[in-house]
């Protein structure tokens, strides 16, 4: 599926070509977002919002197009509930920030769950080491999936938010997230999707899901490096304060104090990544080209045949197989390191990504030193698929 658009994919690694399978660590760039930079650096580059000049006008309104596709695209009822973030991470560290100074107090509880990613771990360790909070997590079942009978056991007048993945960047399993937000929202308690590993794969309707914010990163989904949305209800965003201070955010300045802009800027101190906005809008363009229908169906197929196809391989070890995924697999070879795995397949041009994936938690409870992933974008097709299981059967010669 339109190989052709990503020209690093005609790069040959250690003199073979490239085949890339790991795009759940960052997705390439379809020539489409690459020319959106050139363009913006070429054309119109100039800070947006405050200037009266031509290039400042037409950058503001790139950056606000950007924000009103960005709405669409994840259906949010308008276009102030997005707040341009740098990633994911950074989504997450605002949030924590800002929640946590409106809602969390001494005693307090956030629940997350056994497989979430350092990101959506480590922000709400800091914040409820600041506020004498405690963070719970959801516990995983013997097939790793989330115990949601325990998760309802955690839920209590002293829970103030719930923040979990979507997709699971180790094991690609689609996670119950509507269920979840129902038990939730029947204690009036907000939840919050972390979307890194969703967005890039799957329709993703906050309405539809009712979530309380959503959290999600460019780079993953065909754009740049830097840019990133936190999407929160506007009820929300309005009863909590900025993170971060400087320009940008605020109304009026004075030695007796500062009053905060409207939403979504008082979240965008600085000059905001207008040229990363630009490149993820044409990004969002590029996937709406294709089509959700089109994309869920080819990734669905390519991860059920990879999947398959591991699973006939003597002494593989296929976590979470079976469950719904998102374009993730991960695996590993009886007594081999994955590490060993890795790199044997780098070498014959095959990049996948090995080692703890920034979950040590999950890591731990599966009682494995690390994982072998791959995992897929739309540009991947069968005989990506082939060439990595043909590399790994050379792999697992030279390593037994
Ligand atoms: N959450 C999940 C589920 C992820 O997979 C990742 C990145 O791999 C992140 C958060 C962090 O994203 P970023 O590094 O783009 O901030």
């Amino acid at each position: 599926m339109n190989k052709a658009d990503f020209p690093i994919l005609n790069e040959t690694v250690h003199g073979r070509p490239l085949v890339y399978l790991d795009n759940a660590a960052t997705s390439q760039k379809p020539q489409q977002v690459l020319d959106a930079i050139v363009e913006a650096y070429s054309r119109w580059n100039s800070n947006i919002h405050r200037g009266v000049h031509h290039l400042s006008q037409v950058a503001t309104s790139k950056h606000e197009g950007a924000r009103q596709a960005v709405a669409d695209f994840i259906n949010a009822r308008s276009a102030d509930e997005i707040v341009f973030t740098k990633g994911t991470t950074d989504s997450l560290n605002a949030l924590a920030f800002s929640f946590g100074e409106a809602f969390i107090h001494e005693g307090d509880e956030i629940i997350v769950s056994g497989l979430e990613h350092h990101s959506n771990i480590v922000p709400w360790q800091m914040l409820c080491e600041r506020k004498k909070a405690v963070l719970r997590h959801i516990p995983l079942r013997e097939d790793l999936s989330l115990n949601l009978e325990a998760f309802k056991g955690l839920l209590s007048e002293k829970t103030k938010l719930v923040s979990v993945a979507h997709v699971s960047n180790v094991l690609g399993t689609i996670q119950p997230v509507e269920e979840i937000i129902r038990l939730a929202h029947a204690r009036k308690i907000p939840v919050c999707i972390d979307g890194a590993q969703s967005v890039p794969h799957m329709r993703v309707d906050v309405q539809a899901l009712d979530c309380d914010f959503l959290v999600f990163s460019g780079h993953k989904m065909y754009a740049p490096t830097g840019i990133g949305v936190l999407y929160g209800k506007r009820e929300w965003l309005e009863q909590i304060p900025p993170h971060e201070g400087g320009g940008e955010m605020i109304d009026h300045v004075r030695w007796s104090g500062t009053t905060y802009n409207e939403l979504p800027y008082k979240f965008e101190a600085g000059t905001p990544n207008f040229v990363g906005s630009y490149a993820l809008h044409k990004a969002i363009e590029y996937i709406e080209s294709i089509g959700w229908e089109a994309i869920e169906a080819h990734e669905r197929e390519l991860t059920e045949y990879c999947e398959k196809r591991l699973r006939e391989l003597e002494g593989v070890n296929v976590y979470g197989a079976g469950h719904k995924k998102a374009g993730v697999i991960s695996f590993n070879i009886a007594a081999i390191h994955p590490f060993d795995v890795g790199t044997l397949l780098d070498q014959q041009g095959v990049a996948v990504r090995t080692g703890h994936h920034c979950a040590e938690p999950l890591i731990d409870t599966m009682g494995v030193p690390g994982t072998v992933r791959v995992s897929f974008g739309l540009y991947n097709d069968k005989e990506d698929v082939d060439a990595f299981i043909e590399a790994l059967q050379r792999a697992q010669r030279m390593l037994t």
